[in-house]
């Protein structure tokens, strides 16, 4: 394996002594992301099976102190600045076109939304970002859209956008018994497509899906066209600004879930190019390919 796959692939959550704060190499972003965790206490409203986080590794905190994560980004920010996070594994490793600020991204341990901190964190963020002239790093929210209309959510990402926002909303399944075997929710698929409708008709968004090999098969045909209708639906009704495909990228809670080889990914691209004419859509391999 490479060192520049294992700068992609190493997305641990904790940064020295930080409790929020913590920098990335992102395949996505084609530079450093600095990740905010306004989830310290691993607790999520999906089980993806897929999901990354492990749950078994003790917590450190559960609560949310936003003088703290603001003193962490602004140390992170000095790093990357200065050009020191560079000297250090796993950023040495990175191409040097890699090795820009892109984005600040709330990407943590659960949902960000469902953090009461989350509304007074962007404008925290925002502030930081205004006052260092950083107007071209973007701040980013990646999110399972289970909470896209809760009113203070909605203000918090309103004041996102209003500072260089993007919204990465995850949709991996076109039928409610995907969604119910992949993201094992209890909040209703009905409700997530509603969200996703609600933020294209209010934000620019770009739609997340993780297509994956599940107990040894990939999505069906079924599976694909209903999902591709809902992309169709979530276009015609707001601003959907593209598609970011991937597959499973690290090890798994579930041994059942397994990454698609590179040559069905680029048939899934070839396919959803083909059928959704005109909208982006941006592949990630696994990482064998
Ligand atoms: S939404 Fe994200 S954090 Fe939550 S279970 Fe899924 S992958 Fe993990």
């Amino acid at each position: 394996m490479s060192a520049l796959v294992k700068a992609h692939l190493d997305h641990r959550r904790s940064w020295c002594h930080f409790d929020y704060c913590y920098p990335v190499i992102s395949r996505r972003s084609k530079g450093v992301s600095l990740g905010v965790n306004l989830n310290p206490d691993k607790v999520c409203n999906f089980h993806c099976v897929y999901c990354e986080v492990d749950r078994n590794a003790p917590i450190r905190r559960k609560d949310v102190d936003l003088d703290q994560l603001e003193q962490e980004m602004a140390a992170l920010l000095d790093l990357v600045a200065s050009g020191e996070l560079f000297g250090t594994f796993p950023f040495s490793s990175a191409l040097p076109e890699h090795r820009r600020l892109n984005d600040i991204a709330f990407s943590g341990d659960g949902e960000p939304t469902t953090s009461r901190g989350f509304r007074a964190c962007v404008e925290r963020l925002a502030a930081l970002k205004r006052a260092r002239g950083m107007d071209e790093v973007k701040l980013v929210l990646i999110t399972n859209a289970t909470c896209l209309q809760d009113p203070e959510v909605v203000e918090g990402i309103d004041l996102l956008m209003a500072h260089g926002g993007e919204i990465w909303a995850k949709l991996d399944a076109g039928t409610e018994a995907s969604y119910r075997t992949f993201n094992r929710s209890a909040v209703p698929f009905a409700r997530v497509l509603e969200n996703l409708s609600f933020a294209v008709s209010r934000w620019p968004v770009f739609i997340q899906t993780l297509f994956q090999e599940w107990q040894g098969r990939g999505p069906s045909e079924e599976e694909l066209a209903t999902y591709v209708e809902r992309i169709r639906e979530l276009r015609s009704g707001g601003r959907l600004q593209g598609l970011q495909v991937y597959t499973v990228a690290r090890p798994t809670p579930e041994l059942a879930s397994r990454p698609l080889g590179a040559a069905t990914m680029d048939a899934l691209a070839e396919r959803l190019r083909s059928d959704l004419p005109g909208l982006p859509v941006e592949i990630f391999y696994g990482p064998a390919a």
